[in-house]
């Protein structure tokens, strides 16, 4: 018996000691994946639900590993987070989506605005405004032209001098949008104070939402309160025509999502737009 016991104990331990986790393998290699160029962003148009015009795009992030492939933004920005690496990312994913802004431009793609997504951890560097500042006009670019989406967890710490550093940002006259509302914790009285201009409903809202008539209710009054507050709501996650027809009776103004197109490389962009201003 005393036999049996030890060997199961010499089969389990080794294993777990020996073999790095997937996570372990991607926290040690993300600098240098930052360095060799493993990380690009995708690009996914955002629609202007009653014109068809393109209205933006949001950046997001892609990790090309040599070893696993290509690694979710999900599985990878928690690790990055939690080491403090999303604040050295964080400045690559703005850096880069707003030289991607300036090609656009050179390419004869008209003010399109770009939005870049912001982790907390981002926000609770002392030098986020100035940061920020600096990196898009070394770019070249208008703050008009950059909307970043936040979400309420930004608020968990520091609420006040969070709310400051918005205000901050928006009177640099940079777009702000309230991201992932709907999911966690999300709650109305955030609205009360912050200066946003955008509020994101996240895709799990509009999930199901064609065939049940309370989250259709919960999505109607919600935008009118979004309205009332001057803000524009984008529905992410749109995937059927049926969903668009819904979020296009209840005044929805902008749309994202796989029915239009999902995020895309920079070309691919190109393509889409002059396709769209061609039609
Ligand atoms: P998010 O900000 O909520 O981004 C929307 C996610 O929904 C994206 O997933 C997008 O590809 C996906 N999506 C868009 N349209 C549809 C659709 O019609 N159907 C479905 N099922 N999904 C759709 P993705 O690219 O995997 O990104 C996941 C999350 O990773 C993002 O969620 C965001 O929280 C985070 N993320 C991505 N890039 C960055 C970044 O540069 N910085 C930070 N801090 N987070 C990022
Ligand atoms: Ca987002
Ligand atoms: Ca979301
Ligand atoms: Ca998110």
């Amino acid at each position: 018996v005393a036999k049996k016991r030890r060997n199961t104990y010499k089969l389990y331990l080794p294993m777990m000691n020996n073999v790095p986790t997937k996570e372990i393998v991607l926290e040690s290699s993300m600098f240098e994946a930052l360095e060799s160029n493993q990380f690009m962003l995708h690009y996914q148009p955002k629609l202007e639900i009653g014109t068809g015009r393109i209205h933006g795009v949001e950046a997001l992030l892609r990790w090309k590993h040599p070893e696993f492939g290509m690694v979710s933004p999900l599985e990878f920005i928690p690790i990055a987070e939690k080491t403090g690496f999303i604040i050295l990312l964080g400045e690559w994913v703005l850096k880069t989506a707003c030289r991607q802004v300036k090609v656009w431009e050179q390419m004869g793609m008209d003010s399109i605005l770009v939005s870049v997504n912001m982790s907390m951890i981002q926000f609770q560097q002392r030098d986020i405004v100035a940061s920020i500042q600096s990196i898009i006009a070394e770019a070249g670019v208008r703050p008009e032209q950059i909307e970043l989406e936040l979400t309420e967890s930004i608020f968990m710490e520091n609420p006040e001098q969070t709310l400051q550093i918005l205000h901050e940002l928006q009177s640099l006259g940079l777009k702000l949008s309230l991201d992932d509302f709907g999911t966690g914790y999300s709650s109305l009285s955030y609205l009360q104070n912050i200066p946003i201009h955008y509020l994101k409903l996240d895709k799990s809202f509009i999930r199901g939402i064609v065939t049940d008539i309370r989250k259709q209710k919960i999505f109607k009054s919600l935008v009118v309160i979004a309205h009332n507050l001057n803000m524009k709501v984008v529905t992410e996650g749109v995937e059927t025509t049926e969903e668009l027809q819904i979020i296009k009776e209840h005044k929805c103004d902008l749309m994202q999502g796989y029915l239009f197109s999902p995020p895309v490389a920079p070309d691919r962009f190109a393509e889409l737009f002059r396709t769209s201003k061609a039609s």
